[in-house]
């Protein structure tokens, strides 16, 4: 078996002194966790395709259409001003994903991290069936440039190439839907430069990664990677390798040597190259790869299987493991605060269309003898794919007030926006101070209705009053005094 560990370097396997990229040739390895991991794999990357395709609410699944800057999620439509939903939703899946890497360590890393998924079970996948198994993939890496190489190489980096560009067009229809990709398609790139220059950069981008970068992205780059070891402690269940079994490693007919036998074929298949008997490192992905290779090994030499197995780092050195603990309750009250959040924000979005109202700039009121007038601008968005009704009504307000513009059958078209201006007036024999009430608008469609908390201002009351009795008692007395001549005989 061809060693796949990195000969210059104890520390980081992947990078040689010099700081060029040591090149990995993981071995292939059967067993449950590699069986299960392929299958989470492909039903993730049907899940990725799937979600621009399936429409709900008359939108795809996920679409976040930066064109009309409205971003839609499950169903749930955002406007530009309802990004601040965003904080809520990052840091719900962020605490999430605290809360299981403190349990379950990088499950995320080894099992349904997208960057793993396409390397592993698409990338990876390609190579070994193009090129073969580890050592038939370094011998051809050392060989010289022949007619078989040549075609090899071509296969496989022709096919890396055509799942970038599959990869980079599934990720543009995200934002630009896949009914506008086709359309992009069809006319061509000259017409839509920037869409078919971001797919370009993004398939350069995925295939520079894939074909590689590799498990580098992991090891170097990755902030998750670097923070997880902050997150997880001694109880956390991880894969761990466990000594006081396996040490110390002799061949398989000493009796004095442990379980292990010191075959290598747990480093042989790490796709980081590091080796899990050396403690948990922070380049392990979790991807389980290591166990089902020295399982493989304990059922040929008929020894128990788990020598590598899912365990905690206290359980490996038999101490107790503690699930519930200190950090399990910090990390389960901030996923629990999050995720509230999260759900209350979103079912707060979910409605179909937004009325949002402001006072109108300038004066905040006006007013003369007749009365006093507030106005109020009422922007309404159309979050709809289809043409939809809104009335307008006040909840809340005096039996008096009454307004002018339009409230009533107000019809915006598929995803339209426009602004309203409402104005309420207060008679001057009613006026009686400012006061609170509801600017409410209803759809037709649905019914669902949005509320808005508006204050109506006006001058002092009494001052108000003051003037109008006086402006009304001088319009009497000049009234009168017109009246005077003609009554003169
Ligand atoms: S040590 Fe094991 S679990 Fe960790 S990355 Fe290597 S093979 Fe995967
Ligand atoms: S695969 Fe198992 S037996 Fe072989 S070296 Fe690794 S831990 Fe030891």
């Amino acid at each position: 078996m061809a060693e796949q560990k990195n000969p210059n370097l104890d520390s980081v396997t992947t990078i040689n002194p010099d700081g060029s990229h040591y090149k990995l040739h993981p071995a292939n390895v059967s067993g449950k966790f590699t069986r299960a991991r392929r299958i989470i794999g492909f039903v993730l990357i049907i899940v990725y395709a799937a979600l621009p395709w399936i429409p709900i609410n008359g939108n795809p699944a996920v679409f976040l259409d930066t064109a009309s800057r409205q971003f839609h999620l499950f169903g749930i439509s955002l406007d530009v001003q309802d990004l601040w939903v965003l904080f809520f939703f990052i840091s719900g899946l962020g605490f999430i994903l605290f809360f299981i890497t403190s349990l379950l360590g990088r499950i995320w890393c080894g099992w349904t991290c997208p960057y793993t998924v396409f390397l592993d079970h698409v990338y990876r996948a390609i190579e070994r069936f193009v090129e073969g198994d580890a050592p038939a993939r370094k011998k051809l890496d050392n060989a010289p440039l022949t007619a078989e190489k040549l075609f090899k190489r071509t296969v496989k980096h022709g096919l890396f190439i055509l799942c970038s560009t599959l990869i980079a067009h599934i990720f543009i229809s995200y934002f630009v839907s896949l009914k506008g990709l086709y359309g992009f398609i069809q006319e061509g790139p000259g017409e839509h430069n920037i869409s078919f220059g971001a797919i370009a950069f993004l398939t350069a981008v995925l295939y520079f990664c894939f074909a590689w970068f590799r498990e580098q992205f992991c090891v170097v780059m990755c902030p998750y990677g670097r923070i997880q070891s902050a997150l997880s402690d001694d109880n956390t269940m991880v894969i761990g390798y466990d000594s006081r079994r396996g040490e110390p490693r002799g061949k398989a007919d000493d009796p004095n040597s442990g379980d292990c036998i010191d075959c290598r074929r747990c480093v042989n298949v790490c796709p980081t190259g590091i080796d899990i008997r050396d403690g948990l490192q922070l380049e392990c992905i979790g991807c389980a790869a290591c166990i089902d290779a020295c399982d493989e090994i304990m059922v040929k030499l008929d020894r128990p299987k788990g020598l590598v197995r899912y365990s905690s780092h206290n359980a490996l050195n038999g101490i107790k493991a503690k699930i519930i603990r200190p950090r399990f309750f910090a990390y389960l009250t901030l996923m629990l605060l999050g995720t509230t959040a999260l759900a209350v924000t979103m079912y707060q979005k979910a409605r179909p269309f937004n009325a949002q109202v402001n006072k109108m700039k300038g004066s905040p009121y006006q007013k003369d003898d007749t009365g006093v007038r507030n106005i109020y601008q009422i922007h309404l968005s159309n979050k709809r794919n289809a043409a939809t009704t809104f009335d307008i009504s006040l909840a809340d307000a005096p039996a008096w007030i009454s307004t002018s513009g339009t409230t009533e059958g107000i019809i915006l078209q598929a995803k339209e926006k426009k602004t309203y201006n409402l104005v309420v007036i207060a008679p001057a024999e009613k006026y009686d101070g400012t006061f609170k009430f509801q600017i409410v608008v209803k759809s037709r469609k649905d019914n669902t209705t949005v509320d808005n908390k508006v204050s109506f201002l006006g001058p002092s009351p009494k001052r108000y009053r003051k003037k109008i009795i006086q402006a009304e008692e001088e319009a009497k007395q000049k009234a009168e005094t017109e009246a005077e001549p003609s009554n003169k005989p």
